[in-house]
């Protein structure tokens, strides 16, 4: 008899309620959840392909051990034990820093890593903790804790109230919201241009969130920073600067009328390639709007100066009376909070206590810049990685330089992944401990309700029960902790009883809905008896007492404007820059096994524009090589004007063809991996974090799309010619 369960789709920050129709163990149909009240029945193409995800016979459902190239099933006690022995060997022969940590992304969707796999890694006390943080978000949780003193400090844009919505290096058509969670963003796009207001889209692409806006606008790759100084240039200069309520409590404002002086917009024009005259009405048009927000996400803070633009997003909103106010840039107020509660558990966060062993880039709250994990790995000398566990992560397909990871990690004394799949990183692990997936495991939103555009509240219990031999993400990392730290084995028994579940209900009952509520508090049962999850309201004001500070001019970034400045002497030089692009039935490199997902027509296509292709003689079809400093690929291009010129631009997460992997559907639609182009030492050098946007890469012509091959004077030099 098919019943139908309410969940939430994990798969990306929209959080969409879904409504999964079931039959014993098979999934009948997803759909969204009507009356969720949030995404209210809106999902994506990717929540469908969940079920392909649960039934994928390519999914890991037993511990694996390697031996050669063969992989064999193995118990979870054998599995844990060669680990334990693994772990613990590496650990007593060359110290505490020699075992790394690489966390990915999907870690920040499930409650079970958040509330046992993070301390448990924390706990390992090394150094060489590594995550997806440094390639995404980096420099805006930088900028929080600079300026805010709290690293979850990062406001939301109150999209639903706005009248004027500037999105910079974002793309929240597609990816519906990112550090905004927003189910349906289109929507609530449209509806800021049917109350009349404005959507702006400033990205060297004409994106799918730019056909949606009023206006669009090209900018150059890399140059965001030198824009948002030239609009603080000119609201100082025509005195459009307005603190509103919070002008008693920021400091550094005379600073920054110092700092904007020399970033008139005639002066960073050839950089930006913006007309001077349309920053300057952008400017005063976010001034004089009084419900206005600028909103820069990841093509922002992937660049070379991702910490300088991130920053200057929140000084422009600061300055125009937009950051804390109705139809700005807001903060939440979440059920589980994660602001006091990092200031509770002493994680405001930190940069800079330690630089990493070979480059000197700088740590982040606990984590190195994951640009320096392969030389880490294979840079001999005291403090080198010998081992490492990957969770939820595929690094060699997601960090820059991939090809130098993937040679490196198979240079490693031991490996374990926590990973439903045998992948391009998995495959170099001694054992892979397969996790429950998404339908088989509870669900709070715990991270990204900190970053929603309108506070909810929602827990799922999981669908289908994990089987005896099943282990969930939790349970392995407890195990783990256990064998390999020992002690405390009493509070990891409670541990494992209780599960998840009691850190939620301590959470809820602490936050600001919970006991502090005369009426209608927030606990567990009560989440339990609301299946599609509880509305909480609109964003609030939180200011000032949600900071420790408002400070708009941190020393930090000061120092690092001379950098900017010698850049924008440099005159831009006749090269292509790359540029990434998001995909909506692609998410990462995870979702590539899904035949319903990746069917059609190839996707991982080089974008380039009429005129850089006619230089090259390419057409559109073409096959053409894409190099680097870092490597050489082959893509076929698509010519299009909707790309700006002197710009290339291909998706991330490809590139499944290597051997050993045991993912069938999306071996036979592999594409290329961009990360085999992307430099590890083409970095923001103020945060460390990758500049996988904005990279100078050379393309030329293999094969035309009739199958002929190219002149050779079209081809461009071989990676053995340029060495
Ligand atoms: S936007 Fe798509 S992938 Fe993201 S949560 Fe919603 S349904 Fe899932």
């Amino acid at each position: 008899m098919p019943t139908t369960h309410f969940h939430s789709c994990t798969l990306c920050e929209a959080t969409c309620g879904i409504a999964v129709t079931v039959e014993g163990d098979r999934v009948l149909d997803i759909r969204g959840d009507d009356q969720d009240p949030f995404s209210r029945g809106y999902i994506c193409p990717k929540a469908t392909a969940l079920a392909d995800v649960h039934h994928d016979p390519d999914r890991l459902r037993h511990p694996m051990v390697r031996a050669g190239d063969d992989w064999f099933e193995t118990s979870w006690d054998a599995a844990f034990e060669l680990v334990a022995a693994g772990l613990k060997d590496v650990r007593r022969q060359y110290g505490k820093d020699a075992l790394a940590v690489y966390i990915g992304n999907p870690s920040a969707h499930n409650l079970g890593l958040l509330t046992f796999g993070l301390p448990f890694f924390r706990s390992l006390g090394t150094r060489n903790e590594y995550s997806a943080t440094s390639i995404d978000q980096l420099p805006h949780m930088l900028a929080a804790l600079q300026v805010f003193g709290n690293q979850f400090l990062m406001p939301v844009p109150d999209v639903d109230r706005t009248d004027l919505f500037i999105c910079l290096g974002g793309n929240p058509a597609v990816s519906n919201g990112s550090i905004m969670t927003a189910p349906n963003i289109r929507v609530r796009l449209k509806a800021i241009r049917d109350r009349g207001g404005r959507v702006v889209v400033v990205d060297p692409r004409r994106t799918e969130s730019a056909a949606l806006a009023s206006e669009h606008c090209s900018i150059r790759p890399g140059t965001d920073a030198a824009f948002l100084l030239s609009v603080m240039h000119v609201l100082f200069e025509e005195r459009l600067v307005r603190l509103g309520r919070l002008a008693p409590h920021v400091r550094g404002l005379g600073t920054l009328r110092v700092v904007a002086d020399g970033f008139a917009p005639e002066v960073t024009a050839a950089a930006t390639g913006l007309d001077p005259e349309w920053v300057r009405a952008l400017a005063r048009e976010l001034a004089s709007t009084s419900r206005a927000v600028l909103y820069g996400r990841v093509g922002i803070c992937t660049q070379e100066f991702g910490g300088l633009a991130a920053w200057l997003v929140l000084v422009v909103n600061a300055l125009t009376g937009h950051l804390d106010e109705p139809g700005g840039a807001m903060f939440t107020s979440p059920a589980i909070d994660a602001v006091p509660l990092a200031a509770a558990a002493g994680q405001l966060g930190s940069f800079g206590r330690y630089r990493s062993r070979v480059r000197g880039l700088p740590e982040f709250s606990g984590e190195l810049p994951v640009s320096v994990l392969a030389e880490e790995i294979d840079t001999p000398g005291e403090g080198r990685i010998r081992a490492l566990i990957t969770s939820a992560g595929n690094p060699v397909l997601s960090t820059p330089n991939g090809a130098r990871l993937d040679r490196a990690l198979a240079g490693l004394d031991f490996m374990v992944s926590i990973d439903p799949y045998l992948n391009e990183t998995t495959r170099h692990a001694d054992v892979i401990l397969p996790p429950t997936v998404h339908l088989e495991r509870s669900h709070y939103e715990l991270a990204l309700a900190n970053f929603s555009v309108r506070n909810t509240a929602k827990y799922s219990p999981a669908i289908f029960p994990r089987a005896p031999d099943q282990r969930h993400d939790w349970e392995i990392c407890l195990e783990l902790a256990t064998r390999v730290l020992g002690g405390g084995s009493a509070v990891r028994a409670l541990a494992r009883r209780l599960g998840p579940e009691a850190l939620l209900e301590l959470g809820l009952r602490a936050g600001p809905h919970g006991l502090r509520k005369l009426r209608g508090s927030l606990s567990l049962a009560r989440l339990k008896k609301q299946p599609h999850g509880v509305d909480l309201g609109p964003l609030e004001r939180r200011l000032p007492g949600r900071a420790k500070k408002i400070d708009l001019a941190p020393r930090l970034y000061l120092d690092d404007l001379p950098r900017l400045r010698a850049r924008l002497e440099r005159q831009p030089a006749d090269e292509l820059l790359l540029i990434g692009r998001r995909q909506l039935r692609s998410n990462n490199s995870w979702m590539h096994n899904s035949p319903r997902l990746v069917k059609g027509k190839p996707r991982c296509t080089l974008l380039i524009h009429p005129e850089d292709a006619a230089r090259r003689g390419l057409a559109d079809g073409d096959t053409t090589t894409l190099s680097s400093r870092a490597g050489e690929i082959e893509v076929p291009v698509e010519v299009t004007d909707s790309i700006m010129p002197g710009v290339v631009s291909l998706p991330h997460g490809w590139g499944h063809h290597r051997p050993g992997v045991r993912l069938r559907v999306a071996s036979e639609h592999a594409g290329v991996s961009v990360n085999d182009v992307t430099d590890e030492h083409f970095i923001d050098e103020l945060t460390g974090t990758s500049a996988v946007s904005g990279l100078p890469v050379r393309v030329g012509v293999v094969s035309a799309a009739d199958g002929s091959p190219a002149p050779a004077a079209l081809t461009s030099p071989s990676a053995a010619e340029r060495a």
